[in-house]
């Protein structure tokens, strides 16, 4: 395939907006070269800059679970943009999508729409805290909640538990607030507990990673988290960012039979429009301004347009729940494609999946955290990543993130892909 448009592209793009991309996994410094520059997108598949059809792998990183340009949500945000695209002032609509929500989701009261998964994991935070009156959050190494300071913590060294800024521009101050704890790792959660009784507010944890490949949670792992925030009355909080309303209606909390106190939204919930959300039960919620002294806002928040693509998106899947099945029996026929081929050839590996999330590590230990998971061969990703790419098939362009399948993909294309992998994996 040939990306000589797209080069040229990146190359403008780069001149304008720093490296070229507006959010930094795009850029593929993780598997070199330059990234592809996509031009329009139907279905399961992506048409470049340079004319080549490739199949979609990362749905935009999860939104798009129906696939690219889904009929019904194009309609509905045509149809509400010709209406005005923002008013600041409440929409009937935005009860309707409340509504339909809070019934798919167990255990939440009430929800409030925020612009993105960051904005919806910034503002759980504040409120557990504001809640508990506690200061200090539980975070999982390798696990995702977006940008805000809070999140942007790395381990300290030494004995030090509290983490340390792992960017700059972050606060000492802010990262003593962030301790940082191995996921998988029950015993490690309860010495934080111990060594800072009295003074957590939460933990929030990803109950499935899609941010470190696709991790699965040891079995007692989320119940043992759910134990000792009940005991030491802290909040627990569940990113449903990438999990929700994809791995089933009620996302993790549902499949799992786990009841989180928060859980966070974004992704799917905006039919690939900018969305987050967080939602709990009344007695957390009413501590949200105005109804209570947890301030939090958003000019743009439930605007018209996004409301539209998001009601629409899940009232597709709340009427056709089979497709969360339908989802999982091709991910795993892709999981079982993808390990005869490497199988067969010898190749080192280890496939995580659950549902419709699936990662593929070239490594001989099982990966649980994000120690072992940074122990895939990179290099051999990268061969991996860019023979995919060059058959026509757009997997992440980093052993860090997971597939989120979506229903568009075909059986033919699975086969497809399952094919190229059959030339790629000479190379590897
Ligand atoms: C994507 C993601 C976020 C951040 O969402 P943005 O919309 O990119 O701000 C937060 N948490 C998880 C688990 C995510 O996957």
């Amino acid at each position: 395939m040939i990306y000589q448009r797209s080069s040229a592209l990146f190359a403008e793009a780069q001149q304008y907006i720093p490296g070229g991309v507006n959010s930094p996994v795009r850029a593929f410094k993780a598997v070199g070269g330059d990234p592809i520059f996509v031009k329009e997108a139907k279905g399961a598949y992506l048409f470049d800059e340079d004319g080549n059809r490739l199949i979609d792998y990362i749905a935009s990183w999860g939104p798009l679970i129906l696939g690219h340009a889904y009929p019904p949500v194009v309609d509905a945000i045509v149809n509400s943009a010709k209406k005005g695209t923002s008013y600041g002032i409440p929409t009937a609509l935005e009860t309707k999508i409340a509504k339909l929500a809070v019934s798919m989701v167990p255990n939440i009261d009430k929800i409030r729409f925020v612009n993105s998964g960051t904005e919806a994991c910034m503002s759980a935070v504040r409120l557990a805290r504001g809640f508990t009156g506690k200061e200090r959050i539980i975070k999982f190494a390798g696990c995702y909640h977006g940008h805000s300071d809070a999140f942007l913590i790395q381990a300290g060294s030494g004995a030090v538990t509290f983490g340390t800024p792992n960017s700059p521009g972050v606060t000492k101050g802010t990262a003593k607030d962030t301790l940082l704890a191995r996921y998988n790792d029950l015993e490690n959660v309860e010495a934080l507990f111990r060594s800072n009784e009295g003074e957590i507010a939460a933990i929030i944890i990803e109950p499935v990673p899609g941010n470190m490949g696709c991790i699965l949670p040891r079995e007692g792992f989320l119940e043992g988290l759910r134990s000792l925030c009940d005991a030491h009355d802290a909040l627990l909080i569940f990113d449903e960012v990438m999990t929700g309303f994809r791995l089933a209606k009620g996302g993790a909390q549902e499949l799992l039979d786990i009841d989180a106190d928060i859980v966070t939204f974004g992704k799917v919930i905006g039919g690939g429009l900018p969305v987050g959300a967080f939602a709990a039960r009344n007695e957390i919620m009413s501590h949200l301004a105005p109804e209570g002294p947890v301030y939090q806002a958003g000019t743009l928040s439930g605007n018209p347009l996004a409301m539209n693509a998001g009601f629409t998106m899940l009232k597709a899947l709340n009427d056709a729940p089979e497709v969360f099945d339908s989802l999982e029996n091709k991910t795993a026929y892709l999981h079982e494609g993808i390990a005869n081929v490497l199988e067969k050839n010898g190749v080192v590996h280890r496939i995580n999946r659950l549902g419709s999330m699936v990662s593929v590590h070239f490594t001989n230990t099982p990966v649980v955290d994000f120690e072992t998971a940074a122990k895939g061969n990179n290099d051999t990703f990268k061969r991996y990543f860019h023979g995919m790419l060059s058959e026509g098939v757009y997997l992440p362009p980093s052993a860090f993130e997971s597939y989120f399948l979506n229903d568009a993909i075909s059986y033919e294309d699975l086969d497809f892909t399952i094919d190229a992998l059959r030339k790629v994996v000479k190379m590897l």
